[in-house]
């Protein structure tokens, strides 16, 4: 078995579902394997705009299975309302969602904590229970998947919940009847052990959540999520051995963005941030808060490339920044020095100006750029030796 992986590079919001998707006819699972309902993956489905948060981006893929891995925690309630969704869209979800035993439950107790803690104020969290989740999985006081068949398990999960209120001393919140269609969804799905499930297949397509400057460890700690968004995260997460892992596929924008507080070098203030963020529809899917916009940072990127073993660049938003003069890439220099180097902008992607970005890029980073996005939409999609040609 072979694992081929789609990772970001920057802060998040890369542009993974769109490459997610442009990729997962090819292989027969779409695995998910770390963090939670605060991805937010944006795909066009025949002109409708659909918002993934809890299911893989693989799903409009007729035949594909998507896992659910072991590394994330899972809303219930989320998944739910997201294949009821996609049974409107006429998809069937439950034909082909398949989930790990192990990944860990998110309680409605756990998004009520980050309101009444404002621990995630400052760290910019999605409030989507994911950090309180991931906290109660790592101190061994969580609730994996595989306990829904426990007979005790309603009792588990009340004393899960008046264990945070009492903290608080307030009213635990209540179940709603949408977190136990979310517990009997999960009774009809195919819940598995990964590690043996998967070694049926041949190759599998691993997603990734968030980016890898959030990486619980790599990213820039505390500004960071909770969970491996690196190519670490894929063993984890998945149960594979490191030889498994073949292609890693990194995506990133021509720009950078990131969303709540935290560094961020090449960040642009005034007229021109406001006009990337309106041109590139920058405000999160899942918060609906506007995204902080800077220039493309070559020396985050390159510790990315380096971390990952990328050996394929996504490039995504390049059409963005057509029209400006200018457009500029960090290559060097201390965090609050940045250096740049200033490039000739481009009018449209079959501009030479552009060719020449791309070779900048290569050369600096030492991979390929391999495939390029150059719209929103499912068919918005060009292989850079097409461009070339
Ligand atoms: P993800 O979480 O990494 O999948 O990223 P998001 O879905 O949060 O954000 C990417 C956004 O950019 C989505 O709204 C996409 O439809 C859009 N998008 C993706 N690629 C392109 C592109 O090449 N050009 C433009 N203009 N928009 C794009």
């Amino acid at each position: 078995m072979q694992v081929d992986v789609v990772l970001g590079l920057q802060w998040g919001d890369e542009g993974k579902g769109k490459v997610v998707d442009v990729l997962a006819g090819a292989y027969p699972v779409v695995a998910r394997f770390q963090g939670g309902p605060n991805a937010g993956h944006t795909l066009y489905y025949q002109g409708q705009k659909v918002v993934l948060h809890q299911v893989p981006s693989g799903i409009f893929h007729e035949g594909v299975y998507c896992l659910i891995g072991d590394g994330v925690v899972l809303d219930p309630e989320v998944l739910w309302r997201e294949v009821e969704g996609l049974r409107a869209l006429g998809i069937q979800a439950e034909e082909r969602l398949v989930v790990s035993q192990r990944a860990h439950l998110i309680l409605p107790v756990h998004r009520w904590l980050e309101e009444v803690s404002a621990e995630g104020e400052k760290i910019g969290t999605t409030r989507r229970g994911i950090g309180p989740a991931y906290a109660d999985r790592y101190a061994r006081r969580g609730i994996p998947v595989a306990w829904i068949d426990r007979p005790d398990f309603v009792q588990q999960v009340e004393a899960l919940t008046r264990y945070h209120a009492a903290r608080f001393g307030a009213e635990p919140p209540p179940f709603s009847q949408a977190f136990w269609a979310g517990i009997d969804l999960l009774r009809r799905l195919l819940r598995v052990e990964v590690f043996a499930w998967l070694s049926q297949f041949e190759v599998v397509l691993a997603e990734g959540s968030q980016g890898t400057m959030l990486d619980v460890f790599a990213g820039t700690y505390p500004y960071v999520t909770s969970s491996h968004t690196t190519v670490a995260g894929v063993l984890a997460g998945l149960a594979v051995p490191p030889q498994v892992i073949r292609q890693v596929y990194g995506v990133t924008k021509a720009y950078a963005t990131r969303v709540g507080e935290g560094p961020f070098p090449t960040e642009i203030h005034g007229q021109l941030a406001q006009w990337l963020q309106e041109r590139g529809g920058e405000r999160g899917s899942t918060t609906g808060r506007l995204r902080r916009c800077g220039w493309l940072d070559l020396v985050a990127l390159r510790y990315a490339v380096r971390l990952n073993g990328v050996t394929h660049l996504a490039l995504t938003k390049a059409d963005v920044l057509c029209g400006l003069p200018e457009v500029r890439v960090r290559v060097g220099g201390p965090d609050d020095n940045p250096t740049y180097a200033h490039l000739k902008g481009w009018t449209s992607l079959q501009d030479p100006a552009f060719e020449a970005f791309l070779a900048f890029l290569e050369a600096e980073l030492g991979v390929p750029v391999w495939g390029l996005s150059t719209g929103p939409g499912r068919e918005e999609w060009l292989l850079r030796s097409a461009l070339r040609a």
